[in-house]
């Protein structure tokens, strides 16, 4: 019998067929795997070895538009009155390239803590933040974060919503001379089904939303917004909208009191296609019924339909950045128990959540040997000595993969949210595992643009540990090797691409080292 190779098991379970899109972040054609269909990753790893972070912002774009397509078509359906505005939640990914591509999509901005707004603040004087865009604030409030909350609005930020956690949240910024905007988070929401306990931290109770209405009113505030949010990646669509259904009747009976209350925001919870390949949510239909509840809801209460918020975290950067890792030896596994795929970098480093969400796994695909036997694999981070840096978790079936072992590169996809951040981007890593090296590709007045930021180097991680590296030998190999595909690694600083016809990158044949480090992609 013919043995079963990598592209039949992937055809079998999920019915793809080798070519196209294997997910709605990344295609494949002519055997090679394209990140947003114009990204060409065997070409990156050829040229650039691995591990190497490829970071693609505008899938970013692609994202909120999509989001915002169906948004369109949902209130179309619904007949809703209200307006549905995009948030980003930035503490999915605070690199700049992420905030700024997600705000030039027309995102508004959602922030998380003290530093967040102040870098809103900065973001707002840049006129990268634009005026005219919601800032929600939520979380609890530190002084520090109420402080930063009231300079941005004395700077002229009119459009800042303080959404209050806390009672006293409100005494700390009733005093704040310019006329505030103001939300009330629900408690209730989050904890309404009982599957996220950490939530019961979040909100204030029914009779508190009424005390902070009451205590609005006597001042030069509005009270505008009420948030409910009961998840992060809720993907059965029928629970998300019946957790919400309760949250919508208390807006329209507060919007009874409260004639200034106009946005109903659902927070995050929108999934991302980042972690299963068999992944999937009918968005449209979601936002469709959300908004035919909304409005039936309001006419019930004879009230008029709210603009409609999302915050969006993970879905908006989950599949903007892949990680690249190559296996470098193969180690054989206990009796009965599949082989190690022990690969050039560190799964705890880089998909904490693996470890921190029960059940949180990675769409991981081999860029090469889909026409080779399939096995059953599991990967261990050969650069820590921890037997926790393993994937996937010990008891979850083991990855299927070609038995290619040695020299297979693996694209590990849906580390664009949280993963970084968890883990501290820039810092010293478990066992000092380096940060991969990165490509960040942009688009740039229709032109993909590409910088190439190399891999962390040791003296680097010393110095944030206090050592002093400056009496290290030039010539100590202080930095793990990367895997150069092509002879040397170095000039590789710069390898000009070109994406071709159809979109396939292409590399070109001349390479030159330059000061800059910069990689052009040229659009066609
Ligand atoms: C984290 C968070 C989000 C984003 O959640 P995702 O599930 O990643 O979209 C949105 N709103 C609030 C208040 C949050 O805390």
């Amino acid at each position: 019998m013919k043995q079963q190779t990598y592209a039949d098991y992937i055809r079998d379970h999920y019915g793809f067929d080798g070519e196209g899109e294997v997910t709605d972040f990344m295609t494949r054609r002519d055997g090679q795997l394209l990140l947003g269909g114009r990204v060409n990753l065997t070409e990156l790893a050829r040229a650039h070895g691995a591990p190497l972070e490829v970071v693609y912002t505008p899938q970013i774009t692609t994202q909120v538009r999509r989001m915002q397509r169906w948004a369109e078509q949902a209130r179309a359906q619904s007949a809703y009155g209200g307006r549905f505005l995009y948030a980003y939640a930035t503490k999915a990914n605070f690199a700049a390239e992420a905030v700024q591509t997600a705000l030039q999509a027309g995102a508004h901005y959602e922030t998380s803590a003290a530093a967040d707004v102040i870098v809103a603040h900065t973001l707002f004087r840049q006129g990268v933040l634009p005026a005219d865009r919601l800032i929600c604030c939520n979380g609890s409030k530190e002084p520090n974060y109420l402080e930063a909350i009231r300079a941005l609005r004395a700077d002229g930020c009119e459009r800042l919503i303080p959404v209050l956690d806390d009672l006293a949240e409100l005494e700390a910024l009733v005093d704040t001379p310019q006329p505030l905007l103001l939300g009330v988070r629900e408690r209730a929401a989050g904890n309404r089904d009982g599957t996220h306990p950490g939530n019961d931290r979040f909100g204030l109770t029914g009779a508190e939303i009424e005390a902070a209405a009451a205590r609005i009113a006597g001042t030069r505030h509005q009270l505008v917004l009420y948030h409910a949010m009961i998840g992060s990646q809720v993907e059965d669509a029928a629970h998300f909208l019946a957790t919400l259904r309760d949250s919508v009747a208390a807006y329209c009976r507060l919007r009874r009191k409260v004639p200034t209350l106009r946005y109903f925001n659902f927070g995050g919870g929108m999934p991302t296609s980042g972690y299963s390949l068999g992944f999937a949510f009918d968005y449209q239909g979601f936002l469709a019924q959300l908004m035919a509840t909304i409005r039936d809801t309001c006419a019930a209460y004879d009230v008029p339909e709210p603009d409609l918020i999302g915050e969006f975290g993970r879905y908006t950067v989950a599949t903007h950045s892949v990680l690249l890792l190559e296996v470098g030896a193969t180690k054989q596994g206990q009796p009965g128990q599949p082989d190690w795929y022990l690969v050039n970098g560190s799964m705890m480093v880089s998909t904490p959540d693996a470890i921190l969400v029960d059940g949180q796994e990675f769409v991981i695909l081999p860029l090469e040997g889909w026409d080779r036997p399939v096995r059953p694999a599991r990967l261990a981070g050969r650069r820590t000595c921890d037997s926790d840096d393993v994937y996937p978790r010990p008891h979850r079936a083991p990855l299927q993969l070609p038995e290619l072992g040695e020299g297979l590169v693996l694209a590990v996809c849906g580390v664009g949210a949280y993963q970084q951040m968890i883990s501290g981007r820039g810092g010293a890593h478990h066992c000092l595992s380096p940060e991969p090296a990165r490509v960040i590709i942009s688009e740039r007045d229709g032109r993909l643009v590409s910088r190439y930021v190399p891999q962390q180097d040791q003296a680097t991680i010393m110095r944030l540990l206090g050592y002093q590296p400056t009496s290290m030998p030039a010539d100590w190999p202080v930095a793990p090797a990367r895997t150069p595909v092509a002879p040397a690694p170095r000039p590789l600083r710069v390898a000009p691409v070109t994406v071709g016809a159809g979109g396939i990158v292409r590399r070109r044949t001349h390479r030159r080292p330059a000061r800059t480090g910069r990689v052009a992609l040229a659009g066609d």
